[in-house]
């Protein structure tokens, strides 16, 4: 026969701590405590099968059920020797969801079940406490009604204010024996007029009800949706734990508390938590009466609270993690009702698996594995203040978007990329806010302090920049409808309008818009957070670089660790001087230019312009990566992206360039592409205009020489990207190596510099044992890599992605591919281009340069395929670096378990 209740109590149980899945978290951790000897009621736990069984079957329980729970409720009676019902002692017990994966406040409890007309009395008298019996049942009766019956919480609620003014009193604790009897009679009238039922007077049915509504309450709205973004899957329901009731309502001598074993706010070892006088169960937490903390407790009750001390050590030594507990005392005896591993902040996250190291307690190991990777993307940001009152916030949120990089930002609202920068200019804070952003908008998305756009998803343009420079950004806020022209936008579902220049407040962590100047503080950067990250840094064999574009990005990516450049974009030097953004314009002009030209010359002359630019670039890149390898990419966006396509800037620029617009028109005209992702851009470019990649070898090439001259130590890796021949790639490692050898030669110094491809193209992964005879390193661009594999477009995959994502609609995807590796697939062409490649140069340098080389799972797969290094943008670093050590303690803990099987 198939077992569906198990049992705990007097110092038995059976089940434990590791039985989550089946006993839920609450039920495991009951079956823990029961079994180390800490004081808990005894109970018994209807396993998270029953509810998978029960939503399987068409809302019916297994037949064994009926049986199975009246044996379990007769071995609890005999244990706690009272029974159901009892009229002179009755015994009264809590019913309580909870599944494998905490799910705060999603599920119902029911306290003080089995009372009736007849038990109440007993417990009055048994306790010699009237008022103390009414008041249980008032609460049974009020929780009944709401949870099982699904009655109007209010309504109840008014029943309970006016009995209070009926009587003459302010507090819960001040109300007589004789008003809580009067309560009682009014909720079961209310009970009658609503269900034209009886209240159930019989414990067994009372017990039915409760058990069903827990279930019930699994597929409840809230709990899908908490589920959903929580991105909760694959549980099997929830458990139903029904134990004895203890009371901390009965008097001063009891009370009822919850308690950390260390602050999980700052992480500290010390005692944390709030304790109330004369109360039960949500009270502490409700907000009816202030609680006190713990240091009172120690004061009221010294001997309860050793004790609780000695739990806290005890738990904390077993579970080897921080623990989060609830209590009750009950006539001064102590009894543990809950614990689970308790929620923290980023900062107490280092802080907690540090000491606990040094405390021997766990290994450095361990520590390393116990922070995730958002902890550290937290850690960054400045955040909205927790100061501002929930009210506020709530009534000035103006729309939802996606949460593409977390943090939050302040400023006024700017439309426009250009304007954005002179406000900036002038000392303003701003929000630069758009449809959606292109290369164009890089210099003001650079002085913004946040960037909001209404199209896209985590990937798009808008998500991809500001994610390289840890910069708040919410994408795909579709609900605000952006007019350029009235510099205005509309909330189209509650018509609230914004103007430019208005505040705005981002929270990218949540993706909410408000329309209000709120306070932020940036959280404190921990010392721990150095010392864990050494940690990890001593653990891992993957090398982490950076994607860094500018000096600037360059020497923030050191501080967070890198170890080199992994993706240098070099167009993005087109368009900004980060250095000196008044210059920018000279930049954008020479590329107009040597895209307009339409010779070789022309191309030529225009290109000179271009060199001293760009050698600057590197030079300061070089400089900050000094002894580090810095891989570059040669040009790889389509021409197009460069030029302007409204009329009124073509003209500008021809003015400024002294042809006529016609030409400039003409020749934008002519750039046109039906599908620019797979047309003339990355190396195809080059081979048609080879005078680019000359420009830009010799750039690179003349900065290094200068930098090794000036005695810095440079190791240049050049990149082309695009690659899909083995044939095509020669061509240009030629050209490149021309140049390059050359200009070393009448330098006559020594210089090594690599020459390798980007693999982005299936056929180039394909085909890998032939492009390694020419490429002395890959990099895997997942990027395009993924569009190209899956057929996919990045920019446009926001419109219909989140349904593959989403379980309930097609849920072809567990995640995002974007965002993390489509290990399946993308996954096992870099298995095959990393082992085919090897087969013709075994030291073949393999790197991946994707938005997935800053994705913690994606990282780990790239240790697990031999990579020699991932390259980040420099705030996701530091992740990268976790991944890479975590995944080396997950294999050899895999390792360890199959061994000892
Ligand atoms: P949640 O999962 O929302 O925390 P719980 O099932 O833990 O819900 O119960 C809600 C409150 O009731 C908690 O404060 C808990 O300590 C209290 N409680 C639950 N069972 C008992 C019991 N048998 N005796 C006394 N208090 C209880
Ligand atoms: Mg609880
Ligand atoms: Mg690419």
């Amino acid at each position: 026969m198939k077992k569906w209740v198990y049992f705990f109590g007097a110092g038995k149980a059976e089940g434990d701590g590791e039985w989550r899945d089946l006993l839920g978290g609450k039920g495991a951790g009951l079956a823990e405590m029961t079994k180390i000897g800490l004081p808990v009621p005894a109970g018994f736990t209807v396993s998270t099968e029953t509810c998978d069984y029960f939503y399987k079957n068409g809302k019916k329980y297994p037949s064994e059920l009926k049986k199975q729970i009246a044996e379990n409720v007769a071995k609890l009676e005999k244990t706690t020797k009272k029974q159901l019902g009892d009229p002179k002692n009755p015994l009264l017990v809590s019913v309580r969801s909870g599944s494998a994966r905490s799910m705060p406040g999603m599920m119902e409890t029911i306290l003080n079940l089995g009372l009736n007309d007849k038990s109440v009395a007993g417990l009055g008298h048994v306790t010699n406490n009237e008022r103390f019996a009414y008041d249980a049942y008032r609460r049974f009766v009020q929780m009944y009604s709401t949870v099982v019956m699904g009655m109007s919480k209010e309504d109840l609620e008014h029943r309970l204010r006016t009995m209070k003014q009926r009587v003459g009193v302010k507090e819960d604790t001040a109300v007589p024996a004789s008003g809580w009897k009067d309560l009682v009679a009014e909720y079961k009238q209310y009970f009658r007029e609503k269900s034209g039922k009886a209240f159930p007077e019989d414990p067994m049915e009372q017990l039915w009800g409760a058990i069903g509504a827990v279930f019930g309450s699994w597929m409840a709205e809230k709990a899908v949706t908490y589920r959903r973004v929580e991105k909760i899957t694959g549980l099997l329901g929830t458990a139903v734990n029904v134990m004895q009731m203890v009371f901390g309502n009965t008097g001063d001598n009891s009370g009822t508390g919850v308690c950390f074993t260390r602050d999980p706010s700052s992480g500290e070892k010390i005692f944390y938590g709030d304790y109330l006088t004369n109360a039960q169960g949500e009270d502490v937490v409700a907000g009816i009466r202030t609680p006190v903390h713990l240091t009172e407790l120690a004061k009221l009750m010294p001997k309860v609270y050793d004790q609780l001390e000695k739990v806290r050590v005890k738990l904390e030594k077993h579970y080897r993690d921080m623990q989060d507990m609830e209590f009750t005392v009950e006539d001064g005896t102590l009894y543990m009702l809950q614990t689970r591993t308790g929620k923290r902040t980023p900062a107490a996250a280092f802080h907690i698996a540090m000491d606990m190291a040094n405390e021997k307690l766990i290994t450095k190991e361990e520590a390393v594995l116990r922070i995730k990777p958002e902890d550290i993307e937290r850690l960054f940001y400045p955040v909205i203040d927790s100061k501002v009152d929930k009210k506020t916030l709530e009534s000035k949120i103006l729309a939802h978007g996606i949460n593409a990089v977390p943090g939050a930002a302040v400023g006024k609202i700017c439309f426009s990329a250009n304007e954005t920068e002179e406000w900036a200019k002038r000392g303003e804070k701003v929000i630069l806010v758009r449809r959606e952003t292109s290369p164009e908008d890089v210099g003001g998305m650079a002085v913004a302090q946040g960037i909001l756009t209404a199209t896209g998803g985590k990937t798009s343009h808008a998500a991809v920049v500001a994610r390289g420079w840890g910069k708040c950004c919410i994408v795909g806020a579709e609900t605000l409808d952006i007019n350029y022209s009235t510099k205005t936008m509309t909330h189209t579902k509650s018509g609230k309008v914004v103007k430019e220049g208005e505040w705005l407040t981002l929270d990218g962590s949540e993706g909410i818009v408000y329309s209000a100047q709120l306070a932020l503080v940036t959280p404190e950067f921990p010392k721990t957070y150095r010392t864990l990250m050494k940690w990890a840094d001593e653990i891992r064999r993957l090398r982490v670089r950076t994607n860094a574009d500018t000096p600037q990005d360059a020497r923030k990516a050191i501080e967070f660790g890198a170890e080199g450049i992994g993706l240098c974009r070099t167009e993005h030097m087109f368009f900004t001087d980060f250095d000196h953004p008044e210059k920018s314009h000279d930049r954008q002009l020479a590329i107009q230019e040597m895209i307009l030209a339409d010779n070789r010359e022309a191309r030529v002359k225009a290109l000179e312009k271009l060199l001293p630019f760009q050698r600057r670039d590197f030079v300061g890149i070089f400089q900050a990566m000094n002894g580090f390898p810095v891989t570059i990419r040669l040009i790889d966006p389509p021409l197009h992206e460069f030029v302007p396509h409204e009329h009124a800037k073509q003209a500008e620029l021809a003015k400024e360039l002294g042809i006529p617009v016609e030409t400039v028109a003409r020749r934008v005209e002519q750039l046109h592409e039906a599908n620019p992702m797979l047309g003339h851009r990355g190396c195809r470019l080059s081979i048609t205009y080879p005078e680019i990649l000359e420009m830009q070898v010799r750039a690179i090439i003349e900065a290094a020489i200068e930098c090794q001259r000036g005695g810095v130590k440079v190791l240049p890796e050049i990149m082309i990207p695009l690659t899909l021949d083995k044939k095509e790639l020669g061509i240009l490692e030629q050209a490149t190596r021309r140049v390059a050898d050359d200009l070393i030669k009448k330098a006559n110094i020594k210089l090594p510099y690599l020459v390798g491809t980007m693999i982005e193209l299936p056929r180039a992964a394909l085909l890998a044992n032939e492009i390694a005879e020419v490429a002395e390193f890959f990099s895997f661009g997942t990027n395009d890599l993924t569009q190209t594999t899956m057929g996919l477009s990045r920019d446009d995959a926001g419109r219909f992605l989140p349904d593959y994502v989403d379980e309930k609609k097609a849920g072809v995807f567990a995640g995002d591919p974007f965002q993390t590796l489509d290990i399946k697939g993308v996954g096992m062409l870099m298995r095959w281009g990393i082992e085919k490649g090897r087969e013709t140069r075994p030291k073949l340098k393999v790197g991946i340069c994707g938005e997935h080389g800053g994705d913690a799972d994606s990282v780990k797969f790239c240790h697990e395929i031999g990579m020699d290094y991932v390259s980040a943008s420099p705030f996701r670093v530091p992740i990268s670096r976790l991944a890479a050590a975590q995944v080396v303690v997950e294999t050899k803990q895999k390792a360890a378990k199959g061994k000892k099987k």
